[in-house]
């Protein structure tokens, strides 16, 4: 398969019109995963046994003319969504070897669509970075220059949708883990509205901000593909029982008269001036296109980078708790004790910066310190939640840059934790006030590498930013760039 930028759309309509079959397009990209992943490092699992054997699936499903738009697309998850049988590490030694009993609900939608899952993508561990460098299954590096990160938490499913190795993949978002690598690697991502896609079977790590969704070369595949996965699950509580749009119908709607917000607070010191350029030229496409360009103002955004470094440790903190050498996952040799089995298996099992985020989050739940941190952090989320609300007074959409800069190098912030959090500056408030993000391409750098714009929604208003982002992939072709991966092939 030569192309490394075939969509789901284009890849659905092949398959539909019989020019290709899904076995034949599942080959292709095993035989590029086997020539590929060994340098860019995008899985950590290949299942080629069972890809195929769905791919026979989907293939008998489109002979009777049942197909739906995921039947016989080849895509990863990245390795935080169960999938029974096949190892599931979340990035960390503690889950090394770890077989889930059980579907992720986010697998289980996509394997009823008929998706074809060539594999698990790594990941920072338990989804803790903005690299993939903390991952116990060594760096995923970024295809458009080797020695640069592809992003983080969810690098590995960028970097998969980015050099081909895959149509489509799943992230997660707990601060920016589907944007930010989305950015850097030159995709579309969307984090949707907390509630919109079910965190069953999801490893957690902070609870109230977690949330899946979808990895792909364009807004019109983002809509395919969230459609698939979003609407209720009676197993997980926080999931919204309300009705599914149907996202690519309402994509075509154009953007006129649409109002979007420019928060200032997002321009400031720190953006590199490629970034900058790059979204001032999407601005141009955007009212063009018929859409009024808002200034407007996001005054808390100053402290979304701590309010979210105390809220995020402490749900991990108390999340990870069950990894106790105990019931599953690693566990220590020879134990004197159990209390020596308990600390043993978790000094040996997790990795650095899940430790930092451990003692983080312990410390600022204590008694004596709660009401300091986490209290207040609790405050200062529904302030950075009212801005927003304030915001959408007036504005239909916000457009931000999705990271201050584009790929930094493989190491360069691996051992300075804030510089690396501050990576999702212009994310993280998505989250803490549980709106819809996307991120997609708008231009290169002077080096090549990709650039990436934000849109945020209003709650549960994935079809706007779909739509607004579909328009401006109509205009421009920012989106269907490749890397060129000859050399390394
Ligand atoms: N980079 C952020 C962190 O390290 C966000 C990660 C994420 O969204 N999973 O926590």
């Amino acid at each position: 398969m030569e192309r490394a930028n075939l969509t789901i759309k284009e890849a659905s309509d092949q398959l539909k019109e019989r020019k290709i079959s899904a076995v034949e397009l599942t080959r292709a990209y095993l035989g590029r995963i086997n020539a590929l992943n060994e340098k860019i490092n995008a899985y950590v699992t290949v299942d080629e046994q069972s890809a195929l054997k769905a791919a026979e699936a989907a293939d008998a499903r489109i002979a009777k003319g049942e197909a739906t738009p995921m039947t016989g697309i080849p895509i990863a998850h990245k390795d935080l969504f169960c999938t029974e049988g096949v190892q599931t590490t979340c990035g960390s030694r503690m889950l090394k070897g770890f077989k889930p009993p059980y579907d992720a609900t986010v697998t289980t939608r996509l394997k009823e669509s008929g998706a074809v899952i060539l594999g698990k993508t790594n990941m920072d561990e338990f989804a803790m970075g903005s690299s993939t460098e903390t991952s116990y299954y060594g760096v995923t590096r970024n295809p458009w220059d080797l020695e640069r990160i592809p992003g983080g938490s969810s690098g590995g499913s960028a970097a998969a949708v980015a050099a081909g190795l895959c149509v489509a993949a799943t992230g997660t978002d707990t601060g920016g883990s589907i944007r930010q690598p989305a950015a850097v690697t030159g995709i579309t991502g969307l984090k949707p509205t907390y509630g919109r896609v079910s965190r069953y079977g999801m490893i957690a790590f902070a609870s109230s901000l977690d949330q899946g969704g979808p990895m792909c070369r364009t807004a019109e595949d983002t809509a395919i593909m969230l459609q698939s996965i979003a609407g209720h699950d009676a197993k997980d509580s926080t999931s919204l029982n309300i009705e599914t749009p149907d996202f690519s119908a309402l994509l075509n709607k154009g953007i006129k008269g649409l109002k979007i917000g420019v928060p200032t607070e997002c321009f400031g010191e720190g953006l590199e001036d490629d970034v900058r350029s790059a979204i001032d030229e999407a601005k141009k496409v955007f009212a063009d296109a018929g859409a009024e360009l808002v200034t407007i103002s996001l005054p808390y955004t100053g402290v979304a980078i701590p309010t979210y470094y105390i809220i995020a440790p402490a749900e991990a903190s108390s999340n990870l708790a069950r990894y106790d050498g105990v019931k599953f996952g690693y566990r220590c040799e020879n134990p004197n004790d159990l209390q020596d089995l308990y600390s043993r298996s978790r000094a040996e099992g997790f990795g650095s910066e899940v430790k930092r985020r451990i003692m983080l989050g312990t410390y600022v739940l204590s008694s004596g310190y709660y009401d300091a941190y986490y209290r207040r952090a609790q405050k200062a989320r529904r302030l950075i939640a009212n801005d927003f609300t304030k915001a959408f007074e007036s504005v239909d959409a916000v457009l931000t840059p999705t990271t201050p800069g584009t790929a930094f190098k493989l190491g360069e912030k691996k051992d300075d934790p804030v510089q690396m959090y501050l990576s999702d500056i212009y994310t993280i408030n998505v989250n803490l006030a549980g709106l819809p993000g996307m991120s997609l391409p708008c231009g290169f750098d002077g080096n090549n590498l990709p650039i990436g714009m934000q849109l945020i929604g209003k709650p549960l208003d994935e079809a706007g930013i779909l739509r607004i982002a579909h328009t401006y992939q109509k205009e421009t072709d920012w989106h269907s760039k490749a890397p060129d991966l000859s050399g390394i092939a």
